[in-house]
C-alpha cells in the first residue's frame, strides 16, 4: 500500500521550524497564524513538491492540482467567496518562498481569479469598479510577465502613456475610464504573445504555480544563490493565500516595516507605506512611499496594532523582523514576516542590544553576525578634505536617501550588462532597479537610483550585500537609453566619474578620494568582539610588515604578528639598488668564502705550518676583500642591515609586549633583479662610450651574475631557505638586525618579542644547518635562540615539510602553516594562473567544490596540516602552531584551524575583526555558513 504524498500544508499545520519544507515565508505564515495574528487564510505547497517538479522534468506531480482545489475550497469557506465565481470572485496571491530569503529574486502573482468574466462581479461586490480594473490590470501585468514570459516594457509603456494622457502623476490617479483603456490594451498584449492566455482561472492558477517553481531557476535567482552560497537543490515553496486589498481606497494601504532600523540597528519601527496601493508599488520603487511614522496620524489604530505585532514577533523569533502588511478598509492584515536583512552595522547593534534586552544570549549574538559581514564596517569613507573641496567646488549633484552606508567613487554606467563588463570601479545608475539588475549590482562598487524608497529593491539588496547606495535621488533624470543622466543642465555620460556618499545620500560629480575605516568609536562592535575574545580559543594575529599596518592590526585587536614578510621591506624603491647589488654579488662572495674555508681546512689538516697553504688562505682572503669591496657588497649589506634594524624597531614597537614572527627573506629572485636585457645594454653602452676598464668589467660582471641567477621556474627555484643557505650573509644580516632592534627597544624599557621564522623549508637537515649558523650570530651578540631566547621556527609550506613534521619539530619552537604555498604546491597550480584561466570552469563543472585559495581544501591541504600538527606535537609537545596564509581571514578555514587544534591564525589587518568573531563562532561549535 502506498501512502499519498503530502504536498500541501494548511497554515494551521505548520510552524516556524519547518523552513526546509515550507520555505521561510510559508513557515512563518503558519507560525503567525498559530499566534493568532490576522493572516489571510491560505496554504503552502512544499519545497518537496518543487523538487519533485524538477525531478519530473518540470511537470506538476499527479494529483497536486486536485489537492490544490480541495484546499482552495477551505479558503473559499473562510472568506465566504468562491474562486472564479462571476458574481463575487475570491482572489488569491501565489507567492514564492524558499528556505533562505532571496528578496525579489523569484516570482509572485497577485490578484489571481480576476478574468474578463469575473471582473464585473468583482466590481459590483466591492462596489468600486475603478479598484476592480486596477486590480485586473495588475494581474494581467504580473501574470503576463511571470507566467507567460512576456517582455514587461510594453506594460510600462502603456501605463506611462495613460498617465501622460490623463495628466496623472502616479498610477493611483488614473481614473476608471483611463483604466478601462489600459486593461483593454493589456489584454490585447497578453493575447498577442507566443504562449496562449487562458481565460479559466483554474488554468491560470496551475500556470502560476508552475511559474513560481520555474522562477527558482531563473537567471537572477541562480546568480543570487551562487553569490550567497545557497544550494541550488533546495527548491521553493508556494504560498497561496486569499488576497486582501491595500488598493481598495484611501482607508486602505500597504507597507513594509522593520522592527528595528535595518541600516543602523536602532530599535524603532522603521519602514514605509503607501495608501491605496498594493505591495508591488512599495517594493518596486515605482511610487515613493511615506515614512511609517506618518501612519500613526493617518491610521492610528492600525499603527498601534502593528507596533504590538512587531513586539510580539520579535519575542517569538528572537530577532528583528521585516514585516509586510496590508490595511483593507481599516482592517490590518500581516502578510509576511521574516528575519530582517540588515547592514553589518545594524547586525552588530541589534545583536548587542538584543543581548542587553535579554532576548538572546551572548553566544547567540556571536553567531548572529556573519563574520565576513564585519568587513562592511570597514567600508571606506570619503577623505574629509577631498569631500569638503568637492562641496566647495559645487560638485553636489543632489541628495537622495542614504540607503546603504559607505562612500564610493567610480565611472557611471547605466545598465547592468555594462556594470558586469567593466567591473568593480563603476557606479550603477538606474531610475530604479529590478531583480534583473542583480548581476550588475553584485559587480558594481555602488548603486544610485533616481526613484524608490528605503525599502525599494535597490536599497534592500545593497544593504544585504554591503554595497554603498543612494536611492530616490529625484533631481536626477536618468536616461537609460542614451546612457546618461542630467541634472540642473549638466549631463553625466557613461564613463564619467561620479561619487556617492551612502552615509548622507549625497551625489557628486567627479572623483573624491576615499580613506580606510576607523572602528574605534563603534561601541557595539567593541563589545561583541570582547564577547568573541572571551569565547574563542584560537588567538588572532596579523600579517603586517610596516609599523602602520602593525598599529592598524593592533587597533583591530590582533594579538601580535603572525607573519612579517621581510621581502616587502626589500622592495622599497630606495633599497632596491642595495638589494640588487647584494644579490648579484652574493654568489661570487659565497664562492670566495668557501675558498677561504677550504684553504683554511687544508692548512689545518697540514698542522697549520705549511707556508704555501698559509699563502692560499691569505690570497683567498684578499680576493674576497678586494672583490667584496669592488662590488659594493659589504656596503650594500651594511646599508640593508641599517634599514632592517629600523624596520624591526618600528614593528616591534607597534606590537610591544606581543609576539612578532619575522620571516627571513623569501622571494623569487627574479622579482628583485633588473631585466637581463637592461644589464646587457648597459654593459654594451659602457664599452662603446669608452668607460673605464673597471667600469666595463663591473657591468660585464653583473651581466654574468644575472645570467647565473636566471631561473626557468623561479617559484620552484632558488628561493626561501635555499637562498638563505646558499647565500648565508643575507639571513645573518637579518638576524643581526632583529637582535639589534630588540636590544635597542629593551634599552627603552619596552618589551619586544621577536620570533624568527624560516621560509620554504623541506627537511630537517636544512633547519639544523640554518639554526646552527644563526645561533652562532645570536651568541656573538649575547643572545640565544629557542625557548629561553628568541623562538626559532619554520613555515610549513611544502607537502614534504608537512610529511616530515615530526623531524622538523625537533628543531623548531613553532610551525606556521603557509597555506598559500601549501595549497599551490599540493594542487600543482598557482593562484593567479588558476583564477585567471580555469578555476571558474572547475567550479562551474563541480570539479572543485570551492576555490582552494580562498577556503582551505580540507581533504588535501587540510589533511597535510592535520598530520603535521599531530606529528609535530608528538615529537615536540611544546610546539606552537599557527597558520598565516590568506585562509587565516576566512571564517570556514578558521573553523578548520580551530578543529585541528592550532594555537592561532594570522590574517591581514582588515580581516582581524572577522577572524576574532569567526574563531569564537568556531569555538561555539558552529561551522556556520558565512554568507
Ligand atoms: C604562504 O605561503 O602561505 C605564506 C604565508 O607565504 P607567502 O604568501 O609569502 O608565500
Ligand atoms: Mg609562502
Amino acid at each position: 500500500m502506498t501512502t499519498a504524498v503530502k504536498y500541501i500544508y494548511r497554515f494551521n499545520e505548520g510552524n516556524a521550524g519547518m523552513r526546509d519544507l515550507l520555505g521561510g515565508k510559508g513557515a512563518n505564515l503558519c507560525e503567525m497564524a498559530g499566534l493568532g495574528l490576522p493572516v489571510p487564510p491560505g496554504f503552502v505547497i512544499s519545497t518537496d513538491t518543487c523538487r519533485e517538479y524538477y525531478r519530473l522534468d518540470r511537470k506538476l506531480p499527479d494529483g497536486l492540482m486536485d489537492s490544490v482545489r480541495r484546499e482552495m475550497a477551505v479558503i473559499e469557506a473562510a472568506v465566504g467567496r468562491r474562486f472564479g465565481d462571476p458574481a463575487a470572485p475570491m482572489l488569491v496571491s501565489v507567492r514564492s518562498g524558499s528556505k533562505f530569503s532571496m528578496p525579489g529574486m523569484m516570482d509572485t502573482i497577485l490578484n489571481l481569479g480576476l478574468t474578463a468574466e469575473t471582473l464585473p462581479g468583482f466590481a459590483q461586490a466591492t462596489g468600486d469598479r475603478r479598484f476592480a480594473l486596477d486590480s485586473y490590470r495588475r494581474f494581467l501585468q504580473l501574470f503576463g510577465k511571470v507566467a507567460l514570459y512576456l517582455d514587461p516594457e510594453p506594460f510600462e509603456k502603456i501605463l506611462h502613456e495613460a498617465r501622460q494622457a490623463h495628466g496623472a502623476a502616479s498610477d493611483a490617479e488614473l481614473d476608471e475610464r483611463a483604466l478601462e483603456v489600459v486593461v483593454e490594451q493589456f489584454e490585447r498584449y497578453v493575447k498577442s504573445g507566443p504562449h496562449p492566455f487562458p481565460d479559466d482561472p483554474w488554468k491560470q492558477l496551475e500556470l502560476s504555480v508552475r511559474a513560481v517553481f520555474d522562477s527558482w531557476n531563473n537567471a537572477r535567482a541562480t546568480a543570487y544563490r551562487e553569490y550567497q552560497g545557497i544550494s541550488h537543490d533546495l527548491g521553493t515553496a508556494v504560498s497561496i493565500m486569499a488576497m486582501v486589498f491595500g488598493n481598495s481606497g484611501w482607508d486602505s494601504g500597504t507597507g513594509v516595516c522593520f522592527t528595528r532600523d535595518p541600516a543602523t540597528g536602532v530599535r524603532e519601527l522603521y519602514g514605509e507605506y503607501l495608501a491605496n496601493a498594493q505591495g508591488e508599488d512599495v517594493v518596486s520603487g515605482a511610487r515613493t512611499p511615506r515614512p511609517i511614522a506618518e501612519l500613526a496620524t493617518e491610521m492610528p489604530a492600525s499603527h498601534a496594532e502593528l507596533l504590538r505585532y512587531c513586539q510580539n514577533l520579535e519575542t517569538v523569533f528572537h530577532d528583528a523582523q521585516d514585516i509586510e502588511f496590508t490595511i483593507e478598509h481599516g482592517k490590518l492584515y500581516v502578510l509576511q514576516t521574516r528575519s530582517a536583512k540588515r547592514t553589518a552595522q545594524a547586525a552588530v547593534k541589534m545583536a548587542v542590544d538584543m543581548t542587553d534586552e535579554g532576548l538572546i544570549t551572548k553566544a547567540d549574538a556571536i553567531l548572529r553576525v556573519p563574520p565576513s559581514d564585519l568587513t562592511q564596517l570597514l567600508v571606506p569613507l570619503f577623505d574629509d578634505e577631498a569631500k569638503q573641496r568637492a562641496l566647495a567646488d559645487g560638485r553636489v549633484l543632489g541628495t537622495g536617501l542614504n540607503a546603504s552606508p559607505g562612500a564610493a567613487t567610480g565611472r557611471a554606467v547605466f545598465d547592468s550588462a555594462t556594470a558586469v563588463e567593466l567591473g568593480s570601479e563603476v557606479i550603477l545608475v538606474r531610475p530604479e532597479t529590478s531583480p534583473d539588475d542583480m548581476p550588475g549590482i553584485l559587480r558594481a562598487a555602488a548603486v544610485l537610483t533616481s526613484r524608490g524608497g528605503r525599502t525599494s529593491h535597490a536599497a534592500v539588496v545593497t544593504r544585504g550585500i554591503g554595497k554603498p547606495a543612494v536611492v530616490g535621488c529625484s533631481v536626477l533624470h536618468v536616461d537609460v537609453e542614451r546612457k546618461q543622466m542630467s541634472v540642473n543642465g549638466m549631463t553625466i555620460n557613461e564613463g564619467d566619474d561620479i561619487s556617492i556618499d551612502g552615509f548622507t545620500g549625497e551625489v557628486f560629480a567627479g572623483r573624491i578620494d576615499t580613506i580606510p575605516p576607523d572602528i574605534s568609536n563603534n561601541d557595539e562592535l567593541r563589545r561583541l568582539l570582547e564577547w568573541a575574545d572571551e569565547t574563542r580559543r584560537l588567538a588572532v594575529r596579523a600579517n603586517a610588515d610596516t609599523p602602520a599596518d602593525a598599529a592598524q592590526a593592533r587597533a583591530f585587536g590582533a594579538h601580535g604578528i603572525g607573519l612579517c614578510r621581510t621581502e616587502h621591506m626589500f622592495f622599497q624603491a630606495d633599497r632596491m639598488p642595495f638589494v640588487q647589488r647584494m644579490l648579484m654579488s652574493a654568489g661570487h662572495v659565497a664562492k670566495l668564502e668557501k675558498d677561504i674555508r677550504d684553504a683554511g681546512l687544508a692548512l689545518q689538516q697540514a698542522g697549520g705550518v705549511n707556508a704555501e697553504l698559509a699563502g692560499h688562505v691569505k690570497e683567498a682572503e684578499s680576493a674576497l676583500h678586494k672583490d667584496a669591496e669592488a662590488l659594493g657588497y659589504r656596503e650594500a649589506l651594511a646599508k640593508l642591515e641599517e634599514y632592517q634594524t629600523a624596520d624591526f624597531i618600528g614593528i616591534l614597537r607597534s606590537m610591544d609586549g606581543l609576539p612578532v614572527v619575522i620571516r627571513l627573506l623569501d622571494a623569487p629572485l627574479h622579482e628583485f633583479l633588473p631585466p637581463l636585457e637592461d644589464l646587457a645594454e648597459e654593459a654594451t653602452n659602457a664599452r662603446s662610450s669608452g668607460a673605464s676598464a673597471s667600469d666595463v668589467a663591473e657591468k660585464e660582471h653583473l651581466v654574468e651574475e644575472a645570467k647565473k641567477l636566471r631561473e626557468s621556474n623561479p617559484m620552484l627555484g632558488h628561493r626561501g631557505s635555499r637562498l638563505g643557505l646558499t647565500y648565508p650573509a643575507i639571513y645573518e644580516m637579518q638576524v643581526r638586525a632583529i637582535i639589534a632592534a630588540t636590544r635597542s627597544l629593551k634599552e627603552e624599557r619596552l618589551d619586544p618579542r621577536p620570533e624568527i621564522m624560516m621560509p620554504l623549508v623541506m627537511g630537517k637537515a636544512e633547519l639544523v644547518s640554518l639554526r646552527t649558523r644563526l645561533e652562532q650570530i645570536a651568541v656573538q651578540m649575547g643572545q640565544s635562540l629557542g625557548h629561553d631566547g628568541i623562538p626559532f621556527g619554520t613555515m610549513i609550506e611544502l607537502p614534504r615539510a608537512a610529511l616530515v613534521a615530526g623531524d622538523l619539530a625537533e628543531q623548531a619552537d613553532f610551525f606556521s602553516f603557509g597555506s598559500n604555498d601549501l595549497t599551490q604546491m599540493t594542487f600543482g597550480f598557482s593562484r593567479d594562473d588558476a583564477e585567471e584561466k580555469f578555476l571558474g570552469f572547475y567550479l562551474e563543472q563541480g570539479l572543485l567544490p570551492q576555490n582552494p585559495f580562498a577556503t582551505i581544501d580540507e581533504a588535501g591541504v587540510g589533511r597535510l596540516i592535520s598530520i603535521a600538527s599531530q606529528e609535530g606535537r608528538a615529537s615536540n609537545p611544546g610546539l606552537e602552531l599557527g597558520l598565516c596564509g590568506e585562509h587565516g581571514g576566512d571564517p570556514q578555514s578558521i573553523a578548520f584551524c580551530h578543529s585541528v587544534g592550532l594555537d592561532y591564525v594570522s590574517c591581514s589587518p582588515l580581516r582581524v575583526p572577522v577572524a576574532r568573531l569567526a574563531a569564537a563562532a568556531a569555538a561555539l561549535g558552529e561551522h556556520q555558513r558565512d554568507v
